[in-house]
């Protein structure tokens, strides 16, 4: 109160504007905000090495502020039952500086040796380091707590909102009279200094008023005729009252002796948060230095443009860079192709600013021929990004032609007998195998156009590969799905397998051999009716190895019958709704 009234002798326009708004506060009801976090930053200032307390004797006094603010100290069930309906909590959170006023990392406690071997009320050379003390952190954004070794037997003072200058708010304590151990002290060995001087930074005035019976401003705390020291027993009646309120944390008594505040003192402290201090609330003291300043930035670099369709499933890169000083050791990508789920994928590394480094991500399967890929990163360094504008990519491209296929090739027990050779739609050789080994499985993958291709066999003994001597086949599969294309097993001395690769999008079947027989046929194939579905038509569409399509009918019976056309090799395509079948079959009639 004195330095209150001090300053406004020297600053009476500031008096003025205070008693504004303390008019306003006494006429509102500001209900609490959620989380309501409190940057602090604690400032040391040591004459000797025993004022220069612990870290651990500074995490003990924000254990209290939060115990006390929050009402989860331990001895809070020791308020008379009188005042139960009348206590609260302030619901304040209090948390240590994380980031300085400048941005740079902290951890809210600044060590400052001084020559004044001790500090007078109100001396507010404490506040700057220039005359000795500590330079107060913009107190618009933190919590400035000094604690320092004070003359005369003081335990500390605060400065009340918008009742001082902006550089010496905050709260002084007496080191003795600070934190739970170390160089805490009894009576004043628990905290409750801080916490009655936080309730003054918070507009809180004595609850006595500071005057015989006077008024504190707070409906719900009884008038009581002064302050009370040491520690009473309820009731302590004064001023006509059923008991002063003693163990209230804005009373005198010994830390063990107070343990609360009221719901009054709540809303004149939420009242004061909004008018004085709300800049507190949106501060980002607490925020992490790693957090805010690691910024990185993320860039599709494949797939871009146009490209073939083998290549499916497509494997995405990306390049994620370091725009910060904070080196980047991880990140958190979030992806997804067309309308696929999002996956996500942990990039590790060691990136100083201005690096790069190109991260592969998983396999995307695609489908159709336009696509899109979505890439954001959600996470840099085990945070959100700072800087979230350049977080996301997005690249449209799109697959043409391109089927990634393979040949399989099983040799008989007489595989240097066979041989084969791999032919485009121009005659233009692709591949071949001329010194094949017995019963051997080969496998050849290519990425073939919608065109058709065709792969003569030759056996030199004219007994094929199957099946009197071994059970050797070709067959030609998509990659994807493993669809057969085209198979072949029975030849004599050589046979050629035509096959076409589709434009279109659809599932095929996997064709095993009894969808139809027999094949080769004499005239007439059946459908094995245990591979389609009944009552669904099935459109058989017979095409020539010229590719013309020389029969389409729509099949109830089963059965095809192909006896009107010449001996010779066909392409049958059996489709049943969007599921697609094909095999070569071969037409020897007697
Ligand atoms: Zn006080």
């Amino acid at each position: 109160m004195q330095k209150m009234n001090t300053y406004f002798e020297v600053n009476p326009d500031k008096e003025v504007e205070r008693n504004k708004k303390e008019k306003k506060i006494l006429n509102s009801n500001v209900s609490t905000k959620e989380n309501m976090n409190i940057p602090v930053v604690f400032h040391v200032v040591y004459n000797s090495s025993e004022q220069n307390i612990s870290d651990a004797q500074i995490l003990s006094q924000l254990d209290v502020m939060n115990d006390d603010f929050n009402r989860t100290n331990s001895d809070a069930f020791m308020v008379p039952s009188d005042f139960d309906s009348v206590v609260a909590s302030l619901q304040l959170n209090f948390c240590l500086a994380q980031r300085t006023p400048d941005g740079n990392p902290t951890n809210g406690i600044i060590r400052t040796q001084t020559n004044i071997s001790d500090f007078d009320l109100y001396d507010t050379t404490i506040h700057y380091s220039s005359l000795g003390g500590s330079q107060s952190w913009d107190t618009e954004k933190y919590l400035n707590i000094w604690v320092t070794k004070l003359s005369g037997g003081i335990l500390g003072w605060a400065q009340f909102p918008a009742a001082g200058n902006i550089n010496t708010d905050g709260i002084v304590i007496d080191y003795k009279n600070f934190g739970t151990n170390g160089t805490a002290t009894s009576p004043y060995h628990l905290g409750r200094t801080v916490t009655h001087e936080l309730g003054h930074y918070f507009n809180l005035f004595h609850i006595w008023g500071d005057n015989n019976c006077g008024d504190d401003l707070v409906n719900d705390t009884p008038t009581q005729q002064e302050a009370n020291f040491g520690c009473k027993i309820h009731p302590s009646i004064s001023c006509s009252n059923n008991g002063d309120m003693f163990m209230n944390f804005m009373d005198y008594t010994n830390d063990s002796c107070m343990n609360s505040f009221t719901i009054g003192q709540r809303d004149r402290v939420f009242n004061s948060i909004y008018t004085y201090r709300l800049s507190l609330l949106s501060s980002d003291g607490c925020t992490p230095v790693t957090t805010n300043t690691a910024d990185a930035s993320i860039e599709i670099t494949y797939p871009i443009g146009s490209l073939s369709a083998c290549n499916n499933p497509i494997y995405p890169k990306v390049l994620i860079t370091n725009n910060s000083s904070a080196n980047l050791y991880t990140a958190v990508v979030k992806y997804k192709a067309n309308s696929s789920a999002y996956q996500h994928q942990l990039y590790s590394g060691n990136l100083s600013q201005g690096q790069s480094d190109t991260l592969l991500l998983s396999a995307i399967p695609i489908g159709g021929n336009n696509h899109f890929l979505d890439v954001e990163l959600i996470q840099v360094n085990g945070s959100m990004d700072s800087d979230t504008s350049n977080n996301s990519d997005t690249e449209l491209f799109n697959t043409t032609g391109g089927t990634s296929v393979n040949i399989n090739i099983i040799t008989d027990n007489y595989g240097n007998e066979t041989s084969w050779y791999f032919y485009d739609y121009n005659n233009t050789l692709l591949d071949f195998d001329d010194n094949l080994n017995n019963n051997t499985h080969y496998t050849h993958n290519y990425c073939l156009n919608n065109e058709c291709y065709k792969i003569i066999v030759f056996d030199t003994e004219g007994d094929g590969f199957c099946c009197d001597y071994g059970q050797g086949s070709i067959s030609i599969n998509k990659e994807l799905h493993n669809t057969e294309i085209a198979q072949l097993s029975y030849f004599n001395y050589s046979d050629t397998i035509e096959f076409c690769i589709s434009a279109l999008n659809k599932t095929e079947l996997t064709i095993k051999s009894n969808y139809f027989y027999p094949n080769p046929t004499k005239g007439i194939i059946y459908l094995n009716p245990i591979r389609f579905s009944e009552d669904i038509p099935i459109i058989a569409k017979v095409f020539d190895l010229g590719g013309r399509l020389v029969l389409s009918k729509k099949i109830k019976e089963k059965s095809i019958n192909l006896s009107k056309f010449e001996n010779g090799i066909y392409l049958l395509e059996l489709q049943q709704r969007d599921k697609i079948t094909k095999n070569k079959i071969i037409l020897n009639k007697p």
